[in-house]
C-alpha cells in the first residue's frame, strides 16, 4: 500500500480530487490517502497556507496529490515556511505560492508534463505526443525580484550548470527508458547569451552522452509558432522554468486545453503530482471542471510507484469513457458534471 499526502487545494481542486479518489477506489489501486488542509482554508485556520502538518505528513509518504492552490495576483504575496533546509539548519525561507515553495522546499528539480491527444477530445490537432521537461528550481519563476527606487523593479534570473545538467540528465534517461527519440531544447541564447547560453550549452553537452536521442535547439518563440504550426514533428521539450510555464499551457491548447493536461514534480527522494491548470475560480463549485488531468496526474503517480497495472487500466477506462463520448464534461464536448464522468470511469473499472 502506498501513502499518498493528499491536497485538495482550492478552486477545482476538491472536486478533481474527489474524483480522483473515486476513480482509484475503482481501480483497486493500493493507495491510503492523506487528507492535509493546504491553500486558503488552511490560511483563514491556520494563518498559513502551508501549515507544518503538510511538510511532516509529506516526510512520511514522500509522496504528494496537489490540487491547484490559489495565489493572488500583484501585492506582495508570500509564502513563509520555518523548517530544515538543504544544510539541515532551521531556517526562514518565502516563495511567491503554494507550488512553488512545495517544489522548491522539496527538492522536486523536474517538473514533467506529457501532453496528448485523447480519444474524442475536441483539438485542432490529431497525433501530438510531446513530453514537457521544465526545469523546476531556478530562472526567473522563482520570484527573485526586488523594487527599484520608485517606478522600477527587477528580477533575478539565476541559470546554474549543476540545475540544468541534473533536468537535462532526468530528460535523456528518461527519454531513452521510454523509448522516444528527440529532445528540442528551448531557449533565447541568442539574447540572453550568459543565462539560456549556459542552460543550451549544458543540455547539449548531456545530449552527447546519448547517441540514440536526437538533440535539436529552437529560440523560444520560434519554437512557439513551430508548436501551432506543427505540432506532431515534437517529441522531448527541455525548459527552462518560465518557457516551461509557458509553452506547457500553449501545448495543453493543442490537444484540447488545460482540462486534459497532468503533471509530475519530481526529486531524489519525493514526488508530486499536479495537474497543469490552476483553480479555474469562474467554474469552481459548480460541477462542471474536467477531472481528466487530476486523474491522469494520479495515472503518472501510479506509474512512478511502479502501479503499472493500476495506472494501464485507469487510462484505458478513462478511453472508453471518452470514446462513447456521453458521460464527459462540456470542456470536451459532452455534458455530463465533474463526478458524473467520474463515476462513468469508475463504473468501466468495476465492469472490466
Ligand atoms: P489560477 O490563478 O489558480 O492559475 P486561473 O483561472 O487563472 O487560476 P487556470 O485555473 O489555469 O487559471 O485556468 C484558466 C481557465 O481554463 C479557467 O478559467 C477555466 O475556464 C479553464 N480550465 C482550467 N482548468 C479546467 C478544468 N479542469 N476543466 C475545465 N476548464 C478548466
Amino acid at each position: 500500500m502506498h501513502r499518498v499526502t493528499l491536497i485538495p487545494g482550492d478552486g477545482i481542486g476538491p472536486e478533481v480530487t474527489s474524483a480522483v479518489r473515486v476513480v482509484l477506489e475503482a481501480a483497486g489501486a493500493p493507495v491510503e490517502f492523506e487528507a492535509v488542509l493546504s491553500g486558503q482554508e488552511a490560511e483563514r485556520q491556520a494563518g498559513t497556507p502551508l501549515p507544518p502538518a503538510v511538510f511532516q505528513s509529506i516526510a512520511r509518504t514522500k509522496l504528494v496529490l496537489k490540487g491547484p492552490t490559489y495565489t493572488p495576483f500583484g501585492g506582495n504575496y508570500r509564502v513563509a515556511v520555518e523548517r530544515p533546509g538543504p544544510d539541515g539548519k532551521v531556517g526562514r525561507r518565502s516563495y511567491p505560492s503554494v507550488a512553488i515553495t512545495l517544489r522548491k522546499e522539496l527538492g522536486l528539480f523536474v517538473n514533467l508534463r506529457p501532453i496528448k491527444n485523447y480519444p474524442n477530445v475536441p483539438s485542432r490537432y490529431q497525433d501530438v505526443d510531446i513530453v514537457i521537461f521544465r526545469e523546476n528550481s531556478e530562472d526567473l519563476y522563482v520570484g527573485n525580484e526586488r523594487q527599484v527606487g520608485d517606478g522600477a523593479a527587477e528580477a533575478i534570473k539565476l541559470i546554474t550548470r549543476a540545475a540544468s545538467e541534473r533536468v537535462a540528465r532526468f530528460a535523456y534517461d528518461y527519454m531513452r527508458r521510454v523509448g522516444r527519440r528527440k529532445i528540442t531544447i528551448g531557449h533565447k541564447a541568442n539574447v540572453l547569451k550568459l543565462t539560456d547560453g549556459l542552460f543550451l550549452k549544458t543540455a547539449q553537452e548531456v545530449g552527447r552522452e546519448y547517441s540514440d536521442i536526437v538533440t535539436e535547439q529552437r529560440v523560444v518563440d520560434a519554437l512557439c509558432m513551430e508548436l501551432v504550426i506543427k505540432p506532431e514533428t515534437y517529441d522531448g521539450l527541455l525548459l527552462t522554468n518560465l518557457y516551461g510555464d509557458i509553452v506547457s499551457d500553449l501545448a495543453a491548447g493543442l490537444v484540447g486545453g488545460l482540462g486534459v493536461a497532468p503533471g509530475a514534480n519530481i526529486g531524489p527522494d519525493c514526488a508530486m503530482f499536479e495537474a497543469v491548470h490552476g483553480t479555474a475560480p469562474d467554474i469552481a463549485g459548480k460541477d462542471i471542471a474536467n477531472p481528466m488531468a487530476m486523474i491522469l496526474s494520479a495515472v503518472l503517480m501510479l506509474r512512478y510507484v511502479n502501479e503499472t497495472q493500476s495506472a494501464d487500466r485507469i487510462e484505458k477506462a478513462l478511453c472508453d469513457v471518452l470514446a462513447e463520448k456521453r458521460k464527459v464534461t462540456r470542456d470536451v464536448g459532452g455534458t455530463a458534471g465533474t463526478q458524473a464522468f467520474a463515476h462513468a470511469i469508475a463504473e468501466k473499472l468495476r465492469s472490466a
